[in-house]
This record gives structure tokens, C-alpha cells and sequence, in this order.
């Protein structure tokens, strides 16, 4: 089952003799209720790769199927409108609202979009997350792993199609970096979760079900189940 696609995706920035190909004819399906961990060195064409893929980006030529629709032609205003209800977003750096507790920042999605709470799935977000009794902390009382895995609770309660995380631990040391892949794990193998990471972290790769290798802009590997070892 596939829950994100891109087929023969190039992007190309600029024009002429300066263009850059960030990303040159990728093909790749990934699977539903996966963690897939995207490396490769600095400029390979991973976040392009991801921007394209949550509709952030818009490729030059290719296309990309998110959910069975194709969102690689889509107007501004549709891709806008798929940015808020059916993807999710990590950033190394967390983005919490400083004066709502933790609690209130995993629920803010659902607020923007006027959706009710929906009481279980929330449980189960909230006891999958380890945070005990820390929900009613404001950002600045958390740890940055606490604080980044309030972040990925945020970013998969009103569960969107796919959760895609930017180096979501890259700013943890590797403890922290353990607690938050390991909660995005969770989120894939007992919540349904989908999940798509870059990462540089040898460690954070080794969570997920399959690791994708770009280098300049093609993808050269890929690993299933790898442990950091491996990836390495
Ligand atoms: P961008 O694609 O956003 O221009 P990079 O992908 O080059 O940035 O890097 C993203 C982040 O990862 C940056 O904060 C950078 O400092 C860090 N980084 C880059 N290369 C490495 C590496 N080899 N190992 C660990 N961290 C890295
Ligand atoms: P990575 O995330 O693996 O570091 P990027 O996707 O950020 O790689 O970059 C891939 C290539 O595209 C690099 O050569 C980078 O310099 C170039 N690039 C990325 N964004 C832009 C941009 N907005 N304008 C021009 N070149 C860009």
C-alpha cells in the first residue's frame, strides 16, 4: 500500500548555466505505515526531496502522488489547504507556542481547524508519547527531547496521511535523539502512523523500517530494517 510516490521527479533550480539539478529523476514508493529515513550528504537533494514530496516545493518535471492524489500540479491554494489538513510537519527546532503547555500545543492543530477532539486517539497519542505527568508544562519546562516529541504529537493528531520530520534531531543529543525516534516509531507501529524523515543521525536512521540514500539528487540505496551499524 502506498502512501507517497514521486516518479521520475527532477527539480532544477535557477536557469542556464548556473541551474542546479537538486533532485534528477527519482522514482520511489513509499509504503503506508512506515518510518522511512531519508540520508545522504549535505546537498543531495533531501530537503528538496521532502519539500516536493509535502507540497512545500514544486518539482520542474515529474510527479508526486501523496494519498492517491497528485499534488505535483496543484494550485497554491490546494496545496495550502493539503499542508494544513493532511500532512504534518517536525522541525529541528521544534516551533512549540511558548505560552501554551504541552498539552495545549499538541492539541493546536485540531483548534485552527475547528475539529473536535477526538477523546481516544488523543489518549492513545498522549500514553504513547512517555511524557507522564508533564502535559501541563509550558515548552520552557521541557527538555528538548520532551519538547520535540511534543512537537511530533502536534504534527500527527489530527492524523494526516503522512507526518514528514526535517531533521527532527538535530539539535538533541543522542538520549533525547532515542526518546523522540522512539516515539515516532510507536506512532508508526501501534497508531498507523506514516512517517518520512532526513536525517544525518546514523542513530535516528537505525528506527526506521527503511533508510532511502540520495547523492546528488538520485537515489543510490536503500536499506530495510537497518540498525545504526548498517546504515553507517
Ligand atoms: P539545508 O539542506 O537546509 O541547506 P543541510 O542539509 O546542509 O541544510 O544541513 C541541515 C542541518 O544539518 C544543518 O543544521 C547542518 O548544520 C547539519 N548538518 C549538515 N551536515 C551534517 C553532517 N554531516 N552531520 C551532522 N549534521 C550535519
Ligand atoms: P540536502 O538537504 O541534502 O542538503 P538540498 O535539497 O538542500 O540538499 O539541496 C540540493 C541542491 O540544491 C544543493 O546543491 C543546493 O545548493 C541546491 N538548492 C537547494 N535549495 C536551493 C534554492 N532555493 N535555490 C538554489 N539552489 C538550491
Amino acid at each position: 500500500d502506498v502512501i507517497a510516490s514521486a516518479n521520475d521527479l527532477v527539480k532544477v533550480y535557477g536557469e542556464g548555466p548556473t541551474a542546479v539539478r537538486a533532485l534528477d529523476g527519482i522514482d520511489v514508493d513509499l509504503v503506508r505505515g512506515e518510518l522511512t529515513a531519508v540520508m545522504g550528504p549535505s546537498g543531495s537533494g533531501k530537503s528538496t526531496f521532502m519539500h516536493c514530496l509535502a507540497g512545500l516545493d514544486r518539482p520542474t518535471s515529474g510527479s508526486v502522488v501523496v494519498d492517491g492524489a497528485e499534488v505535483s500540479r496543484w494550485s497554491e491554494r490546494r496545496l495550502t489547504h493539503l499542508r494544513r489538513t493532511r500532512v504534518g510537519f517536525v522541525f529541528q527546532s521544534y516551533n512549540l507556542v511558548p505560552t501554551l503547555t504541552a498539552l495545549e500545543n499538541i492539541t493546536l492543530p485540531l483548534d485552527i481547524a475547528r475539529r473536535p477532539v477526538d477523546r481516544q486517539h488523543l489518549d492513545l497519542v498522549v500514553r504513547t508519547l512517555g511524557l507522564g505527568d508533564r502535559l501541563d508544562h509550558k515548552p520552557s519546562e521541557l527538555s528538548g527531547g520532551q519538547q520535540q516529541r511534543v512537537a511530533c504529537a502536534r504534527a500527527l493528531i489530527a492524523r494526516p496521511a503522512v507526518v514528514f520530520a526535517d531533521e527532527p534531531t538535530g539539535n538533541l543529543d543522542s538520549a533525547s535523539s532515542a526518546e523522540v525516534l522512539g516515539f515516532l516509531r510507536r506512532s508508526v507501529d501501534e497508531l498507523g502512523q506514516s512517517v518520512v524523515m532526513v536525517t544525518h543521525d546514523p542513530t535516528s536512521a537505525g528506527f526506521a523500517h527503511r533508510v532511502l540514500f540520495l547523492a546528488d539528487g538520485r537515489l543510490v540505496g536503500e536499506l530495510r530494517d537497518p540498525t545504526p551499524a548498517t546504515v553507517l
